[in-house]
Parts: structure tokens; C-alpha cells; sequence
């Protein structure tokens, strides 16, 4: 499956095998309720119970049931959703306390001093920010390219590229890029998607030959705007314990609370990405109509539109429905204005954001009342 032509989730019936067939795997709608979460063996819930714990007592020295010695570096209802999110990507989860943390743990588990990193031409503005202000600092060199320019892309990578990170759809500009189009270009360079935009239910990376994905899980996985966190999840068990290392050494985790209530949004992703998708389709067509709207954005999947107007601030603090604020993926619409927002990071850069350009996230209410709110809010 490439980027540009998501799969509909849910849209394989759920059928048991026929006797003697082996059975092929349920599709991705059944798997997001069930993954990871077995019935508590104790007293048979269905739902396990919170480990709010900081550490697990050994009957004798050393002695511990699987990896669970300490909090930090293993947790029961963190282990439950990091399977959930290797089930789901098709490679093997670990979660952290946001998705920088991720972000972070990736880059400094794969790259060392002196390596060489591509990175996109528009992204997230805290992953610029790390690779630009912090990362550089411990000798890492970057490249900024247009993925959507395959050549462009081939061009810069080098004999000494370590890793090529994507993002796609990029955020703001909501670009696709050909994921399995970078990994023929890639070289030796370990391939990174951020997936945040698209989720497993539109994309899986790793099925396109990428070495890891990472997401601010934050946004769309956890998707009810009401806790912050990450996840890497790589193809390879190699990875996956370099991931896991810098993980226990540097300790961004999340807390059990905060995985608990990322697992419980999960449960609906196949539901609310094919709702954020219905309504994202209602209110594009409806912005490429009006007057002083120019460039909408829907990348045909998910929940992110992006147009220009000349009254961009003034739009934003006119809606009623979608909220003013930063951040995306929830179930509620949200509007912002990248430049003075989200995006003041890249201010200056080669990945800045012209300042007349307005994000949705565009939530599950009626698509109606979303037209209307914007239609008044545009005037
Ligand atoms: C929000 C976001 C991040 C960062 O995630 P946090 O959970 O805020 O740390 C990274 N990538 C993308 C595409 C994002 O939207």
C-alpha cells in the first residue's frame, strides 16, 4: 500500500477461519479493540487494572516475574500498550512520556557524534528544534530536502547518511511522501516515519519497508486531547533493544495513568479516523468555494486541513466549534495558525510557514455544525 492510497480500515469483514486454513490475521478495526489487553488473570477483568506502582517485590534476590524489577524500566499497563502499538504498526512498541521523547530516544539510539541525518523540508517544528538546537550540539549534521522531490531526495543523501527521517503527511503543509519510494533511495540510512498524521490505520510504514515509526501519540492514537505521549516502533528486534536501552538510560516514560488512558483511546481509532475522514472531506469541499480561500489541503485521509486567507488570525478567533489551540487528533476540532503557533520554531528556517495559512483538526461532531462554524467565522 503506498502513501497516497489509504487502506479503509475496517472494511474486511471479521470471519473465522474456515476449518484447516491457518488463520490470517483480523483486520486492523478488530485488532485496535483487542490489541495487547488480555483479562486480568487475577480476578478475570476485562480490562486489567492500572499498575500505579514504582516498583515490584522480589520473593528472592534478582527474582521477578518477565522484565517487571522497576517502573522505569518496565511497567505491566505500559508493556500492554506497547504491544497494542507493535501489533498494530507490525513491528515491536515502546512507549514514552511524549512524542520528542520518542523522537529523541530514536535519533540517539540509531545516530552517533558526527553522523550525517536527511530531514524534511516542512515538519513538526519541536523535531526541527531538536535536531537543530539540541542535536547539532553533539555533532550531528543535517540535510533539509523536499521528499516529494524523489531526485532531490537521492541527491541528498550521502555516503555517511545515517538515517532519513519522513513525515508524512508533513505537518503543516500535509505533503505525501512516498515512503517506499525513500526506503529504494535510502541506501544504508536507516528509514524513520513519523506517522502521527496518518496512523496505522492509513499507513503502516514498516509494511513499506521503513526501519521504525514514531508517533506523538498525543494526537490521534491516544485522541481525546486529554494526555501527552510517544512511541517508537521498529521493524527489527536489533532496533527495538537499542530503542528499549535509551529508554531505561535516559527515563522519558510515561506513567501508567497516562499509557492506561492512551490504550483506552486506541480502542476507537478505526471508528474516529473514519469519522475525522468524513468530516475532513465535508469541510475541504466546502472551503475550495469560498471567496479569499486559497491552497486547501486534505491529504484524502484523516482529519488535517490546511487553507490560506488573508484574515488567517481573525478566522481563528471566530469559530465557535473548533477550538483555538495548539495541538491535533482529538475527537473535538481545533484551528490554529501554524506560523504563530506550532510552527515558531522554524521562523527563519528553510521549513518556515507563511503566516496566512490556518490548520484544522478537524473532529467527529456533526459535519454540518463544522461548515457553518467556519462559514461564519470567514464572513
Ligand atoms: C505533536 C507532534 C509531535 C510531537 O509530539 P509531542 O507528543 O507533542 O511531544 C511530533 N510529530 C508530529 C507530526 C506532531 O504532530
Amino acid at each position: 500500500m503506498s502513501a497516497s492510497t489509504p487502506d479503509p480500515a475496517g472494511s474486511t469483514p471479521h470471519t473465522a477461519p474456515a476449518p484447516g486454513v491457518a488463520p490470517t490475521r483480523d483486520a486492523l478495526a478488530t485488532r485496535v479493540v483487542h490489541a495487547g489487553l488480555d483479562p486480568d488473570p487475577t480476578y478475570g477483568s476485562v480490562i486489567p487494572a492500572i499498575h500505579q506502582t514504582s516498583t515490584f517485590r522480589q520473593p528472592r534476590v534478582g527474582e521477578f516475574v518477565g522484565d517487571f524489577d522497576y517502573a522505569r524500566s518496565a511497567n505491566p499497563t505500559r508493556a500492554a500498550l506497547e504491544r497494542a502499538l507493535g501489533d498494530l504498526e507490525g513491528g515491536h512498541g515502546s512507549a514514552f512520556s511524549s512524542g520528542m521523547a520518542a523522537t529523541h530516544a530514536l535519533l540517539t539510539a540509531i545516530c552517533s557524534a558526527g553522523d550525517h541525518v536527511v530531514i524534511p523540508g516542512d515538519l513538526y517544528g519541536g523535531t526541527f528544534r531538536l535536531v537543530d538546537k539540541v542535536l547539532t550540539k553533539w555533532g550531528l549534521q543535517y540535510t533539509m530536502v523536499d521528499q516529494t522531490d524523489l531526485d532531490a531526495l537521492a541527491a541528498a543523501v550521502r555516503d555517511d547518511t545515517r538515517l532519513i527521517w519522513v513525515e508524512t503527511p508533513t505537518n503543516p503543509l500535509l505533503n505525501v511522501v512516498d515512503v517506499a519510494g525513500v526506503v529504494a533511495r535510502s541506501r544504508n540510512a536507516f528509514v524513520a516515519v513519523d506517522n502521527t498524521f496518518a496512523t496505522p490505520i492509513n499507513q503502516r510504514p514498516l509494511e513499506l519497508g521503513a526501519d521504525a515509526v514514531v508517533h506523538s501519540t498525543t494526537k490521534y492514537l491516544a485522541g481525546h486531547s486529554d494526555t501527552v505521549g510517544g512511541a517508537v516502533i521498529t521493524a527489527s528486534e536489533e532496533h527495538h533493544d537499542q530503542v528499549r536501552f535509551v529508554q531505561n538510560a535516559i527515563g522519558a516514560v510515561p506513567g501508567p495513568f497516562d499509557t492506561f488512558l492512551t490504550h483506552r483511546g486506541l480502542r476507537t481509532l478505526a471508528l474516529r479516523m473514519r469519522a475525522h475522514a468524513e468530516n475532513a472531506a465535508v469541510v475541504s469541499a466546502f472551503l475550495r468555494d469560498v471567496p479569499g480561500v486559497s491552497d486547501v489541503r486534505w491529504p484524502g485521509f484523516s482529519g488535517m486541513v490546511s487553507f490560506r486567507h488573508a484574515d488567517a488570525r481573525g478566522i481563528a478567533e471566530r469559530t465557535r466549534v473548533f477550538t483555538l489551540a495548539e495541538s491535533l487528533g482529538g475527537v473535538e476540532s481545533l484551528i490554529e495558525v501554524p506560523q504563530a503557533m506550532t510552527h515558531q520554531s522554524v521562523e527563519g528556517s528553510d521549513a518556515a510557514v507563511p503566516a496566512d495559512l490556518v490548520r484544522l483538526s478537524v473532529g467527529i461532531e456533526d459535519g454540518a455544525d463544522l461548515v457553518e462554524d467556519l462559514r461564519r467565522a470567514i464572513g
